[in-house]
């Protein structure tokens, strides 16, 4: 599945490629999974994204 679009930083909201590291290097905060959410609800049904999304990055 490609719709995850890359990674963005908590903190300082700088975007990452989607294979680089899981930490900031600007400010070392926390990277969040950025998802394409329109590609995602073509392809899935909004229930069960619901129950994945809180698994995957906590
Ligand atoms: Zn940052």
């Amino acid at each position: 599945m490609s719709c995850l679009k890359g990674l963005k930083c908590r903190e300082c909201g700088k975007e990452y490629p989607a294979d680089r590291s899981f930490v900031c290097l600007e400010c070392f905060g926390p990277l969040e999974a950025d998802y394409d959410y329109s590609q995602i609800q073509a392809q899935l049904s909004p229930d069960i994204i619901k129950e994945r999304e809180p698994n995957l990055w906590r």
